[in-house]
Formats: structure tokens, sequence, C-alpha cells
């Protein structure tokens, strides 16, 4: 018989949606009528807009063709796909070789970990989105798991007390420290100060930031960095990790990048981005040809301004859930700058999981549970939303009955 992979037993979060999915099936069984309403999951519900479908559908089209057909293309992404993220998304300050396409940010997370094997030490953000510290199990880099988490992992609390960034004075070093602003779950992104701040810190221990950004252009207030290349020094310490999912619903299509910088360095000289290619060259072969078309037509003009679009409708909604919440007695956060809305009975100590009964019970209206983001997280809950906004309405107007 074959053993199993001993880091696969520790995978943990797993369970989070299972067991949302589970308690919201029993509650149907007992109450067949109930339409239940989802503000839980972070997945996009509205069509792709007709100019990226068109970009899309034509893509395939010319694939039909002896002239436009193309097999395998550079692993790294299509050179003019590079170009454009370099020149819109990044307005210049990363070069277009430092911008390696991907299937998604989710797969570059999970193949990133093989530049630093098992022994990196890890940080993440508590909350967090649980892909960070999963990818580092898998590879066997957090050591065994305790009732706390896993001990080779350091967690940052990021709680409204410390305004959601992590009080960097009290932490250890650790080689990677995964850092997503807009957050998810918490909605929280960071300031320029704080950013310098984070940036000086890995300078100063010699380790490397993994800054999740698959949330930028929800940014709307213009003193907030949508990368962590607008803070100086950043290309010395920083990976970034991004995608076309939340940006313009692809999240079935497939389509995300990171930018490893050239001047990014192991601690013996060797150019982090040289590895990567290698891994990206090994192990992946490069991401869809249609997808990518499909993302340049996204970085077009029309395309962007149905980008802001799509992401604008997706805010609406975050704001109406986000007033409704503040109005009922929540404390509420995130939702201005990020499609989540992290949220907290005012003076009530009462645990994640039983919030998210009461408002299943009484309003049929699903959540995720803080508590499965981390320690943390006990007591909020985080609201989504990505949803189609009747729903989001009728969502609300039955919280504002139920609750109210
Ligand atoms: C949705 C999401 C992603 C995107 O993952 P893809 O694999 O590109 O779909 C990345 N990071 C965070 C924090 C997310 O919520």
């Amino acid at each position: 018989m074959v053993h199993r992979n001993p880091h696969l037993a520790k995978l943990a979060s797993g369970y989070l949606f299972p067991e949302i999915n589970r308690r919201k099936r029993e509650f149907l069984v007992h109450h067949p009528e109930a339409k239940i309403i989802s503000l839980g999951i972070g997945n996009t519900t509205e069509p792709l807009s007709p100019h990226i479908a068109h970009a899309l559908a034509y893509a395939a089209q010319h694939l039909a063709t002896r002239e436009g057909y193309s097999g395998y293309g550079d692993e790294q992404g299509l050179p003019a796909l590079r170009e454009k993220i370099a020149h819109v998304l990044y307005k210049g300050s990363i070069n277009p070789d430092e911008v390696f396409i991907s299937d998604g940010a989710k797969c570059d997370l999970g193949r990133l970990q093989l530049l630093f094997g098992c022994q990196a030490t890890i940080a993440v953000q508590d909350p967090t989105y649980p892909v960070y510290v999963d990818g580092s199990v898998l590879i066997g880099a957090t050591g065994h798991s305790t009732d706390h988490g896993f001990k080779g992992v350091v967690y940052m609390p990021c709680t409204p007390e410390n305004n959601f960034f992590p009080n960097l004075t009290t932490l250890p070093r650790t080689d990677l420290i995964y850092f997503c602003s807009p957050n998810n779950p918490t909605g929280a992104v960071a300031t320029k100060k704080q950013l310098e701040q984070l940036v000086a810190f890995a300078k100063q221990n010699k380790s490397i930031i993994i800054f999740d950004a698959a949330y930028s252009e929800y940014i709307e207030e213009p003193t907030l960095p949508k990368s962590i290349y607008e803070i100086d020094g950043a290309r010395e310490v920083a990976i970034e990790v991004s995608s076309f999912s939340k940006l313009i619903g692809f999240t079935g299509v497939r389509l995300g990048w990171c930018v490893v910088p050239q001047t990014l360095c192991y601690d013996d000289g060797t150019p982090v981005a040289k590895d990567w290619n290698r891994i990206v060259t090994t192990i992946f072969n490069g991401a869809s040809n249609i997808a990518q078309h499909g993302g340049l037509a996204a970085l077009d003009h029309q395309g962007q301004e149905e980008m802001k679009a799509t992401i604008a409708y997706t805010k609406k909604n975050a704001r109406i859930i986000r007033s409704a919440l503040l109005e009922l007695g929540f404390d509420a956060y995130g939702g201005i700058n990020s499609p989540y809305i992290w949220a907290k009975r005012l003076g009530k100590t009462e645990k994640s999981w039983d919030i998210f009964n009461e408002l299943l019970e009484t309003s049929h209206v699903v959540t995720t549970p803080g508590s499965g983001f981390g320690p943390s997280g006990e007591g909020f809950l985080r609201f989504s939303a990505f949803g189609h906004r009747e729903d989001v309405e009728e969502a609300v107007q039955r919280l504002q009955q139920t609750l109210r």
C-alpha cells in the first residue's frame, strides 16, 4: 500500500464551506419552502461584459483557422498582456518582463511555495484567506498543528483595536510574510504609511512579503496604495499576486498574474525571478491563450470602463449591506474599498457560528462565520457583496424585519 502524504491530514480549513453547506442543507430539510439568500461566498455572479466576452469568442474562433492557430505559447504569458498589465495597472512601476501570467492567484499562491521549500517560516494575518496557510501545510513548512493553529506559522492579529494592521514591534522574524490588502475577509485596506512600515520591517528582517492584491481595483480612495510597488523599496522585498477573477468576473475563466521583480534576491544573491521562471516553465506551461485575449480586452479603454462598472455594481451592494448592518446595531468594517463587510454585533460577546445560525434561522440569510478565518475572527461574520442587486436588497430587508 502507498502512504498518504502526511501533510494532507493536517489541512483543517477545508472544513469551513462544507460546514456552511451542511447547516444550510439541514435547515432546508426542516424548512423546505425557505428561499435562502447567500451573502456568504466570495464568488462572482454578474455576466461578463460584452466586449470581453467577444474577445474570448473571437480568440476561440481564431484558433480554428490555420493562420490563427497557436499551440504552446510563452510560459510567462502573452508579451502584449504582460506589457498591458505593467502599463495600465502598474502605471510603469514594474517592467513587463517581471509580470508572469497565470491561471489564477490561488494557483500561483500554491506554486510560489516551491520557491522557498519546507524550511521557510511564514507569517499570516489573522483572520486570513486560508490558502496561504494551506499551501504551506502541503509543502510541509508549517510544522504540526496545535490548538491555536500551526507551530511554524506566526499569526498576526488584525482587529478593530489595531485598525486591522499588525503590531510589527512584537512580531518575530519569518522568511515570508503574507499580506492581503484590500483584505479578504476583513475588507480593511492598508494605508501608505502602514505599507511603508511593512516594507521597512521586511527589509530589516530580510524577509519576503507575498502581497495579495486580488481586490486592488476596488480601492477608490486615491491615497490608498493599490500595489505594494507604490512603496519605495518594495521591489527588493515583495512578490505581488493578483487576478482577473474579482476584477472582471474571471473566476471561472481563470486568469491571474504575479509580479516577481528582477531586484528581489535570495540571501545567496540569486534572483528569485530566475527560479520562478524555471518553476513556471517546468510545471505550469502558461495560461490559456483564449483567457489571455479576454484579459487583453479587459485592459483596453472599453474593457476598463466595463470593469469599473462591474466593480461599482458590487460596491453599491457592499454599501447597501454595510449601512443596513450599521443601522441594525452592528459594528461594520470594510465594504467601501472592498467587496467584503466584516461585522460583529455591538456590545455582545457571541460566537460567529451562533450569529450565523440565528441569521440563517430567522432571515434565511447565509453568511460566513469569521472564526473560520482564524481565531481573531471569532464573533465576526463576513458579508460578501457578490450577488444580484435584488437578492442583496431582499436579504437586507429580511435582516431589517427580523433583527430590528
Ligand atoms: C478570490 C481571491 C483570489 C483569486 O483567486 P483566483 O485563483 O485568481 O480566482 C486571490 N486572493 C484572494 C484573497 C481572494 O479572495
